[in-house]
């Protein structure tokens, strides 16, 4: 069952109403009895009473991307939800049985067109999410790549951004990976 949360956003100036539609678990996904909640190995959690077990609920893994030409950062623009029309870096959810990297490098190849090499690990940060709960993000640097940058999948557009002249950025960990990035390893590395 879907519920809706209204959010009111002021974009340049203007105010906007959103809906944002957050799913939650109402029925066991094994036996489909409906759940409830109850306090559980130190939390209170969706519970099936049929199956007499909690149903656990973690965070969901993503990569972002940063990818640059030593001196522009490469941001994609959002064609979805959330953050529909803002800037981000290229990048999604992790799919069952991929490493975080293959799940990097599929994402830049779908949104940019572009294959590249990892090149660092940038960090992990833990991100809420309106409509998602928890985003556990991974950051990595991408050291080279090939291919004619072409927008694609979440991505109706994208371009290179002077690192002191970035649009507004859609993910709180999206702009912590840029600041990593900026602040540690392109001055000393890249210039
Ligand atoms: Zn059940």
């Amino acid at each position: 069952m879907l519920s809706g949360l209204l959010l009111l956003l002021r974009t340049r100036g203007r105010k906007a109403i959103l809906t944002i539609k957050m799913r939650k678990k109402t029925n066991c996904l094994y036996c489909g009895a409906q759940l409830s909640r109850k306090f559980c190995e130190g939390a209170v959690r969706l519970f099936c009473e049929r199956c007499k077990e909690p149903i656990y609920e973690n965070p969901i893994p993503a990569t972002c991307l940063v990818v640059d030409d030593k001196k522009r950062l490469l941001l994609v623009k959002r064609s979805v939800e959330p953050k529909k029309g803002l800037w981000c870096l290229p990048g999604g959810f992790m799919e069952l049985g991929e490493t975080p990297e293959q799940a990097a490098l599929r994402e830049l190849k779908e949104e940019t067109n572009l294959t590249g090499r990892i090149g660092m690990l940038l960090g992990v940060i833990s991100n809420h999410s309106d409509r998602y709960n928890t985003v556990l993000m991974i950051g990595y640097h991408i050291k080279s790549y090939t291919g004619t940058p072409k927008a694609g999948d979440d991505a109706s557009d994208l371009a290179y951004f002077d690192f002191d002249d970035l649009p507004e950025i859609a993910f709180e960990s999206h702009k912590k990976f840029i600041r990593i990035y900026y602040s540690a390893y392109i001055s000393d590395i890249f210039l």
